[in-house]
């Protein structure tokens, strides 16, 4: 455990190292220019092509900037196996380190009460994780975002949101694991189907909930700002029946140079927010449309449906843990000192399997939002009408998504459509909406300000 702490500090010391030594001076070579452009090709007339206006598209990006998304892109597939082997490491310490089992007899010192136990379990279980994954979490989430010019904070407004990430969990998961290891006790060999409706009755209240309790502890929201844009938002929320005081913007340059947007939340806390990223680096066509996305979701009702698939999907995945938990325990229960599938101590186990099925189903989960997705987009097209704003927003996307990946690579590791998809979407929309008032338009002078 020393040399684990050892680790761990000689790791955060990198971290700093490594955030200095690669604070770039500034992140215009890896972003697109502010403002909307238009390549000719993408120019309405009679000689108008959707490939050639799609290829004219795609190259706004120099090509180092798409080697650089490529190899960011390509580094997250590696990093997902990694992440998962790493997973499984850390259960191993936590089982054949005995830490499982002295964190159960602590617990079952505090309380024989069964849910009381459990709970206490829980709680040392979600601490030793964030521990023991800290070495993993700081190179992926901070150092490798700071490497592509991805993260705008330093070591300590990152760990300080980790900490804050750490205090949810500790609030959340040992409710969940109390509610599930009630259902393994009475249940039986059918906890799996309780299991999974707790999943998704806890899937429906965080989603509810994070909007008002959780994402204000990380940024600031509030309503979208004075404007021109606001306008032309709440215009397009009107059109679309969507409350028009549910349109908020938050500040997630503390965190990223990402643009991005969001509709979160579940009935009466649903709402459509911008970044302040989107708002700062875009012009007003790329926040229609990419708005005329996210009012998609919310219109096709996706939050719900999407909480409906995947619960299913997370079912699929508790019967399969069920079958190899049993099998798994009976085979090394007793050596590593675990009683049976009620034992809080054999938790670590029970997550290794499950994440071994949610590794393998990564295909699936990123293929049932991704086709969400689509969706978005088609409904984003028509609701705001703004095709080359879709595109250039696309394409400032793909400054971090590989923009034109293989079919499989596509359907095993997007869980959106590609940059590709999204133009040539978008450039085939415009081939049959040739009026459309933008593409039309003489540009604004790029970059304004
Ligand atoms: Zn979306």
């Amino acid at each position: 455990m020393r040399l684990f702490v050892a680790f761990v500090l000689l790791l955060v010391c990198a971290a700093f190292v490594t955030s200095s030594a690669s604070a770039q001076p500034a992140t215009t070579k890896r972003d697109l220019p502010p403002g909307l452009q238009i390549p000719d090709a993408a120019r309405p007339g009679p000689t108008f092509d959707v490939d050639r206006a799609t290829d004219a598209y795609l190259n706004l990006l120099s090509p180092e900037q798409r080697a650089s998304s490529d190899a960011y892109f390509e580094g997250g597939y590696w990093l997902q196996l990694f992440a998962f082997l790493y997973g499984l490491l850390v259960a191993g310490v936590l089982l054949r380190g005995g830490i499982s089992r002295r964190m159960r007899e602590l617990a079952r010192r505090v309380s024989r009460r069964p849910w009381l136990s459990t709970w206490i379990y829980a709680l040392l279980f979600v601490g030793a994780l964030f521990v023991l994954n800290l070495p993993w979490s700081i190179y992926a989430d901070f150092v490798r975002e700071h490497q592509y010019g991805l993260a705008t904070q330093d070591f300590a407004g990152w760990f300080g949101d980790a900490l804050k990430g750490l205090m949810v969990s500790a609030i959340v998961l040992p409710l969940l694991l109390v509610a599930i290891y009630a259902a393994v006790r009475r249940a039986g060999p059918r906890w799996w189907v309780w299991a999974s409706l707790i999943g998704f009755a806890f899937a429906i209240f965080a989603m509810m909930l994070a909007p008002v309790y959780v994402e204000p502890l990380f940024n600031d929201y509030k309503p979208l700002r004075e404007g021109a844009v606001r306008e032309a938002v709440l215009s397009l929320a009107r059109a679309n029946q969507i409350p028009t005081d549910h349109v908020v913007e938050f500040d997630a340059s503390r965190q990223t140079t990402r643009i991005s947007a969001n509709v979160a939340g579940f009935a009466g806390t649903t709402r459509v927010a911008l970044n302040d990223n989107l708002l700062e680096k875009t012009s007003q066509p790329e926040i229609k449309a990419v708005l005329g996305h996210e009012m998609g979701h919310y219109v096709l009702n996706h939050g719900l449906r999407g909480a409906i698939y995947i619960s299913l999907l997370l079912a699929l995945g508790f019967w399969f843990t069920h079958r190899l938990f049993d099998a798994a325990l009976a085979r090394w229960g007793n050596s590593l000192g675990l009683e049976d599938r009620a034992d809080p101590a054999a938790l670590p186990l029970a997550v290794a399997i499950l994440s071994l099925f949610t590794f393998l189903a990564t295909p699936i989960a990123n293929s049932i939002v991704r086709q969400m997705e689509a969706e978005a987009d088609a409904y984003g097209l028509n609701a705001a009408r703004e095709p080359n704003g879709f595109a250039m927003a696309a394409m400032r996307l793909s400054t971090y998504r590989k923009i034109h990946p293989g079919y499989l690579e596509e359907v095993v590791f997007y869980d959106h459509p590609s940059g590709y998809a999204r133009v040539h979407g978008s450039m085939l929309w415009l081939k049959e909406n040739q009026d459309n008032p933008t593409a039309n338009a003489s540009l604004p002078p790029l970059n304004p300000k």
